[in-house]
């Protein structure tokens, strides 16, 4: 098989890359190696910045017509005090909230956009396991299917595979890793309609959880230190469920439902960055390119964003015939900027706030800076432009050639 640009990994990364070059007219092939979007929760933040961009695109009532909530503020409990952390509702953008909306509609509804033009194509159960180089340029991949191999030869190969890439491996990519001293446990447990509404952070002496309202259920993320699961896991599940109900004690009621460690699945936090995100022929992006820390859910909009500067940059390119590798060069100089401040400001919270936290058992209480956000609630509009929009957005600029 031969296209312009294969782009491996149907994640948010890939699928938005895939649907803006496709609507500028550039050949594309987006290769997923599982069989739908149907998959575990990997986050299911749909920023402003996001929403903008469907905006842009004329798609954004559509959007939200499917399933999904909209948050204006959220906020935390430390100790005993609650604090209103973010309020997007002064964003400059079309839609001043979060939405949440599980990741395979997300990913279903791009999809579902890009199949109007004929030049995007999706392969799912397409398993990328190596590259094809020639003379130094790679030229393709080699992909697994159910009917067996296959080569897909292109001008340009894009990693968008995650945190866990193959690509950026078998392009011998260079990783810087930040480090992260923290796993996250996620888990469901249900909600009632006379549970208190917002998204809702707790911290404790010691401990450190993340309850997302779903609606009908809580998205838990219980963090622990790095590599504490067997540690965990050693104490038993009653103890794991006496310690939500002790962080959390409307929860005590329902702390049942977590019937096994099934229920229960890990998350492997790691944060690092390619020092070079390209090489001739190939590129990577999202998370591919720089796997972030959770802290703050930002991980969805920055794999988003990449490709739409991505897209920006190569589309016409592409078009009239390759990408160069100063163009490739500054797909990775527009968006350094953007995923270095917030890795930056991720390890700072690490160290400053979970670190500690997890490493001491007394009392909490609200540290000064954070009681200002209860005082001046004008504070709260910066980490929402932070979370929200991000260090420097990204537009769509590329034309589209639908007839
Ligand atoms: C448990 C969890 C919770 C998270 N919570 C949040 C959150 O609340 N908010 C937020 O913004 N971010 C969150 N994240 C991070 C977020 O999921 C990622 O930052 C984001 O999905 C990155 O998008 P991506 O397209 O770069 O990569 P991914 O979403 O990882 O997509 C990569 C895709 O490539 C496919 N793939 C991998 N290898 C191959 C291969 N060899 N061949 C073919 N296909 C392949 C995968 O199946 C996948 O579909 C969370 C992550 C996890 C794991």
């Amino acid at each position: 098989m031969n296209t312009c640009c294969c782009i491996v990994g149907g994640g948010p990364a890939g699928m938005m890359l895939g649907l803006l070059l496709a609507r500028a007219g550039v050949e594309v092939v987006v290769l997923e190696k599982h069989a739908d979007f149907l998959r575990d929760f990997r986050g299911d933040t749909i920023h402003p910045s996001t929403l903008e961009l469907m905006h842009e695109l004329g798609i954004l009532e559509d959007f939200l017509k499917r399933p999904h909530q909209e948050v204006r503020e959220a906020g935390g409990q430390i100790g005993q005090d609650f604090v209103k952390l973010v309020d997007f509702s002064h964003l400059p953008t079309h839609c001043r909230f979060l939405a949440f909306m599980p990741q395979w509609e997300f990913l279903d509804f791009i999809s579902e956009h890009g199949a109007r033009y004929p030049n995007f194509k999706v392969k799912t159960q397409t398993e990328v396991i190596d590259l094809l180089e020639d003379e130094g340029r790679i030229v393709g991949v080699k992909a697994t299917t159910p009917d067996g191999p296959i080569e897909i030869r292109a001008d340009l190969v894009v990693g968008a595979d995650g945190r866990h890439s193959i690509v950026r491996e078998r392009a011998g990519l260079e990783i810087e890793n930040l480090g992260a001293p923290m796993d996250v446990l996620w888990f469901r447990l249900s909600r009632r309609t006379e549970d208190f509404y917002g998204v809702l952070g707790r911290i404790v002496s010691g401990r450190i959880m993340v309850m997302l309202n779903r609606q009908d259920y809580y998205q838990c993320g219980f963090i622990i230190r790095k590599g504490g699961i067997e540690q965990v896991k050693h104490r038993g599940l009653e103890s794991f469920r006496q310690e939500i109900a002790a962080m959390v004690p409307f929860m005590g009621d329902r702390v049942g439902e977590l019937k096994n460690w099934e229920d229960i699945k890990l998350l492997t936090v790691v944060v690092d960055r390619l020092r070079k995100w390209y090489r001739p022929g190939l590129l990577c992006i999202g998370d591919a390119a720089h796997a972030m820390s959770p802290i703050g859910g930002v991980g969805i909009n920055l794999a988003i964003q990449d490709a739409v500067a991505a897209a920006n940059i190569l589309a016409e390119r592409l078009s009239r015939g390759t990408a160069t590798m100063v163009d490739l060069q500054r797909v990775q100089l527009r968006r350094d900027f953007p995923t270095r401040m917030t890795q930056g400001m991720q390890v700072f919270l690490q160290h400053q706030v979970i670190e500690r936290v997890l490493g001491s058992n007394q009392q909490i209480s609200l540290p000064w800076p954070l009681r200002l956000f209860n005082r001046w609630p004008f504070l709260r509009r910066i980490p929402a432009r932070v979370i929200g929009i991000g260090f420097r957005a990204e537009h769509v600029k590329t034309v589209s050639r639908e007839q």
